[in-house]
Formats: C-alpha cells, structure tokens, sequence
C-alpha cells in the first residue's frame, strides 16, 4: 500500500495519487460501524469496550511512511521540481473519533468531550509536525453524506503532508508581499477590518473572533481566530482552548439549526506549516457548509472547478445575519 505525489508544474502544487484508496469501505451498515467500541463477537477498529476519544492510523491512508523509509526532499523550498517530478506520499493519515455513540455529531458533545478532542488534535499536531517526513499538519472533519463521508459516525481525519498545501501556500505568498508593502500582518489586518465592520461578525468571545468573511466562497462560511495570533494548535493557552470549545459547539449548533436537517459542512484547522514563515501565519478554523438551502447543494461545477472562480449565492452579510440570530436559513 503506497501512494506518491506528483508535481504540477504549471500550478506549482503537488497531487496525491493514491489509488489503492478505491476499495475503502462505504457506508457500512450500521452494526458493521467499524469505528464503534469492540463488543462480545465483534472486533472494531477500537479494541476496547468503550473510548471518549480514540485516534488511529486511516486503514486507506492516502500518505503513509512505510517503516524504515528513508527522508525525501522536501518539494516547498530550493529549486523547482522537474517537469514530470515525482516522490513517494509520505505522511500519515489518522482517524479520530470523537465519541463512542454511533449516532450522536460533534455538535452533540459535552464542552468535557469536545476539550478531550481538542487535546487529541494538539498533541497529535505537536506529535506529526517534529516528524521529518511531515511539513504540515491538517485536522479536519468531513460531515455529512453530502461531502462524501463514507462512514457516518462522528469521526475527523488528520492528515500529515509531506508538503506544503497549495491553500497554505498561496496564502503564504499574499500574507509575505503584504508584509513587505505594508510592513503588517495580513491576518492581523483582516481580523481588524472585519472586526471593525462588524456586519459579518457571527460571535465573539474573550479569546475568539468568529466572522463569514468579505468574499466568502461557500453559501455559510465561518472563519474563527483567536484574537491572539499564534502559529498553531499546541500554542494555544489552556484558556483559549477551553473558550474554543464552548464557541465552536455554539457555532456548529448554529450550522444545525440552518436547514430541516443537520447541515453537511467541512470544518478544519488550518496551521503554520513545519518550516515556512510560522511567525507570519495564524491558526485559524473554517468552517462551511455545501448546502445553499433545504435540498439544495451548491456544486463545484464549471467556473469553480474549471477555473477556481467561486459564485456564492448568498450574500456574505445575509449568511452571517443568519448565523447571527441562529435562526434557519431562508
Ligand atoms: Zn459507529
């Protein structure tokens, strides 16, 4: 079971070609969950009667080091790869569940869960990121069938990149020609700006800042900042972890509430990469939805996936007014 990556010379981004991942499991039954605590007669992939949170290695990892692999180059700095460049998909990918009820969403942790599974992502963060073979570190959760999750229990994924992101890296290179035009942090500015207008705000707490921004791509889209820029996840204090749990379960009941059933969103944490101007960056969250109204999906299709040109059907300030006053969308 290998993957590679491969460059894109005319992009400039690296493509993860991982084709043993057809055979996955989909959408098991039920009773066949394989992420639910073991029983009598049924082993899961959890050997254990029960769990609060359990993080493993993904069984169809898209990224896997095999044992005593030795370093690859690293492809984010130096000379451009070549033409047709190639190396192995080193990293990892880790499975993380974030409860032992098959049923229940993260929206339905208690604050306690929800730190534990705080503490899970930091030290699995701090763990991956002092790999070698690993630039950056990804925590995310795809929600909802809609998205293209393939088993329903309330899990995330952590992927360890043996790269730096295209995303990442795109917004490395406005937030270092903004430094040296303007001499400020572009994270620092946008957060000022929107905070200073205020019409997109969402919530806001001692230590977190939760906005729909400016030029929103997906019909709800939430970005939510510590007002303290730090690099990442294992920089945090212990209050602005415990304050994180108590407005992201506030957001993403929020989420819920939008349409006559639960929203199907992508929420990740977006982090410093290993080796590339962590004082510059800022952790952050983005949350968003692909549901425009009940029933209704907004696609990728042609402008977005055939140029990246995103059309957003709801005004960024009508989604964030929503948002708001948690009521549905309408
Ligand atoms: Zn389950």
């Amino acid at each position: 079971m290998t993957s590679e990556v491969r460059y894109d010379p005319l992009l400039g981004e690296w493509v993860i070609i991982a084709s043993h991942r057809q055979d996955r499991t989909y959408l098991p039954a039920a009773d066949h969950c394989p992420l639910d605590p073991s029983g009598p007669g049924r082993l899961t992939e959890i050997p254990a009667p029960s769990y609060e949170v359990a993080v493993f290695e993904n069984r169809f990892p898209s990224l896997v080091t095999p044992p005593g692999a030795g370093p690859v180059a690293a492809g984010s700095a130096g000379a451009e790869p070549g033409l047709l460049a190639s190396r192995p998909g080193h990293g990892r990918c880790e499975v993380v569940c974030f409860s032992p009820e098959h049923s229940a969403s993260f929206a339905d942790l208690t604050h306690d869960q929800a730190a534990l599974v705080m503490s899970a992502w930091i030290d699995r963060s701090a763990a991956l990121a002092a790999r070698p073979d690993v630039e950056q570190v990804f925590c995310f959760e795809n929600r909802g069938r809609e998205i293209g999750v393939t088993l329903s229990h309330p899990h995330g994924q952590i992927y360890a990149y043996p790269f730096v992101t295209p995303r990442t890296a795109r917004v490395l290179g406005t937030v270092g020609r903004y430094r040296l035009e303007q001499g400020r942090n572009l994270f620092d500015d946008v957060l000022a700006a929107e905070l200073a207008d205020g019409s997109r705000v969402v919530t806001e707490a001692e230590h977190w800042v939760a906005f729909v921004p400016h030029a929103a791509h997906w019909p709800y889209e939430v970005h939510l900042y510590p007002r303290r820029r730090v690099p990442d996840l294992p920089a945090l204090s212990a209050a602005e972890q415990d304050e994180f749990c108590d407005v992201y379960l506030d957001l993403l009941r929020r989420f819920d509430r939008l349409f006559d059933t639960p929203a199907p969103y992508i929420s990740g944490w977006h982090q410093a990469p290993r080796h590339a101007a962590r004082e510059e960056f800022a952790l952050h969250l983005e949350l968003f939805t692909i549901r425009r109204a009940p029933g209704k999906l907004k696609y990728l299709a042609g402008s977005e996936s055939g140029m990246g040109a995103f059309a957003n059907d709801i005004a960024p300030e009508r989604a964030a007014a929503t948002l708001r006053r948690g009521e549905a969308a309408r």
